[in-house]
């Protein structure tokens, strides 16, 4: 088994915006939506505040509350990584998903279903990293393997602090940001 996640560097992320702009060209994301953001959130206070820039995208949580109020089975866990996908042509466009995500990691897309992060999968099968991993020129991204103990991208979590988002919401998200 694997299950696919990122380690995000919050250190390095410059907040530069070009993983949105790689995602954007690399999966057709129509104009005036996206599938991954930045976001800045001051944390501490006066006068130690820190800022820390996030690049935010789905989750793909393990307990995935998106994957089990589809009514249709559009949205499900891809065969490879545990990845969140939704198969579009199964999509109704009924918006549960949407209401279920703590993330608001999803949108309906003009043609009617609903679309989002899915960690570039067609080039992760390929060899390759997530497009937003690839383009990063800070490096910031780590893309891998949480189930291989050996993988970079454990090593990073044992060797570093990291929180993940909304851990309150139980789905098990799999994006963790290295502090
Ligand atoms: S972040 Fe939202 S859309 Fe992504 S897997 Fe988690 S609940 Fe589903
Ligand atoms: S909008 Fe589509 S993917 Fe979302 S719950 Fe409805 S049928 Fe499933």
């Amino acid at each position: 088994m694997s299950r696919f996640g990122m380690a995000i560097d919050t250190k390095k992320c410059v907040g530069c915006q070009d993983c949105v702009i790689a995602c954007q060209t690399e999966n057709k994301v129509p104009n005036g939506f996206c599938r991954d953001w930045i976001k800045t959130e001051a944390q501490g206070k006066f006068p130690t505040i820190q800022l820390e820039i996030r690049s935010e995208r789905c989750n793909h949580c393990s307990d995935a509350p998106c994957v089990s109020c589809c009514p249709t089975g559009a949205s499900h866990y891809h065969d490879i990584g545990g990845v969140v996908l939704v198969n579009h042509n199964e999509c109704i466009g009924c918006k549960a998903c949407i209401s279920s995500c703590p993330y608001d990691a999803r949108y309906v897309h003009p043609d009617g279903y609903v679309d989002k992060c899915t960690f570039c999968i067609h080039r992760v099968e390929d060899g390759l990293n997530p497009a937003c991993v690839s383009v990063c020129p800070t490096h910031c991204m780590h893309f891998g393997d949480l189930d291989d103990p050996s993988s970079h991208i454990n090593q990073l979590l044992q060797s570093r602090k990291y929180h993940s988002l909304i851990p309150e919401a139980g789905t098990r998200p799999n994006i963790f940001y290295l502090t």
